[in-house]
């Protein structure tokens, strides 16, 4: 039997951008784009995110150029109780509470708080992290890709954790072309869902029972 979570959809900022960059056929005018994130309880894992959205690590990474053409290429807006940590000091849930975070994909607008969650894990696939771990030292590269490295915790390579090894299993009939996930905590609560595409190795998040109905968040995908 499925394990129920309880998901709440969150926003940690956003970013103002064309609309035709993200929707074939959109204007030529800017639009917002959120970054948001997904809050999960688990009921033997306790606290886990799907990303972070933005962060005020996102401003000091992109202080400097080539990594300030970022930010007034796509200029952020956070206000201070849109930040992820407020938000969940508001729950009363504590950063250090934050057990693992899935990380959809390597872009900024998805990892920028993860030096915020210390006690935390992280579950990626892979090809993304690998491609983001290229990517270091040649920052002009990492920029227009909308990579920054230096997001990453110190010690992000210890606390990761492969989507990948993750045994396999099927998806419902409706979630076609995509037949098979990833059980990430083995009790088919989490699916991951390779979306590969939008970057090497984005990760879908397939929540079976998120307060009694499926849930699909696809990030960028
Ligand atoms: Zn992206």
């Amino acid at each position: 039997m499925t394990r129920s979570v309880h998901l709440n959809i969150l926003r940690a900022g956003w970013c103002q951008h064309l609309e035709c960059m993200a929707d074939r056929g959109g204007r030529l005018a800017p639009v917002q784009f959120p970054a948001l994130c997904g809050l999960i309880r688990h009921p033997d894992h306790g606290w886990i995110l799907y990303d972070t959205g933005y962060a005020e690590h996102f401003f000091q990474a992109t202080r400097r150029l080539p990594e300030s053409l970022y930010r007034s290429a796509v200029p952020v807006h956070l206000p201070a109780a849109e930040q992820l940590s407020a938000q969940l000091q508001a729950l009363g849930i504590g950063a250090d509470d934050i057990r693992y975070v899935i990380i959809s994909h390597f872009h900024a607008d998805h990892i920028a708080g993860l030096r915020n969650f210390r006690q935390a894990r992280f579950i990626a696939l892979q090809a993304d992290y690998q491609h983001l771990e290229s990517l270091r030292g040649k920052r002009w590269r990492a920029t227009l890709g909308g990579h920054l490295p230096a997001l990453l915790p110190d010690d992000f390579g210890a606390r990761l954790q492969l989507a990948d090894s993750c045994a396999p299993c099927a998806l419902p009939g409706w979630m076609a072309p995509f037949e098979h996930g990833l059980d990430l905590f083995g009790d088919a609560s989490l699916i991951g869902v390779p979306l590969p595409g939008h970057s090497a190795g984005q990760l879908g998040l397939f929540v079976p029972d998120a307060q009694g109905r499926p849930a699909f968040l696809v990030a960028d995908a």
